[in-house]
């Protein structure tokens, strides 16, 4: 009996074997929109903006 997992994209069932080399995902396709939602995870920070170390003595400097 073949395991089958649950693609991570698009939640359709994949067979987990040596012939699906873009497993867990069902397909490239699949595969590539999840790589890039990681990717685009990376460059989001939670709360807010990011606060640029390099502005904290220029603006000590103004006050
Ligand atoms: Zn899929």
């Amino acid at each position: 009996m073949p395991t089958v997992v649950d693609c991570p994209t698009c939640g359709k069932k994949v067979e987990w074997s040596e012939k699906n080399k873009y497993r867990p995902f069902c397909s490239e396709r699949c595969k590539q929109i999840d790589l890039g939602a990681w990717a685009e995870e990376k460059y989001t920070i939670p709360g807010g903006a990011p606060t640029d170390p390099l502005d904290d003595p220029l603006d000590e400097g103004k006050q």
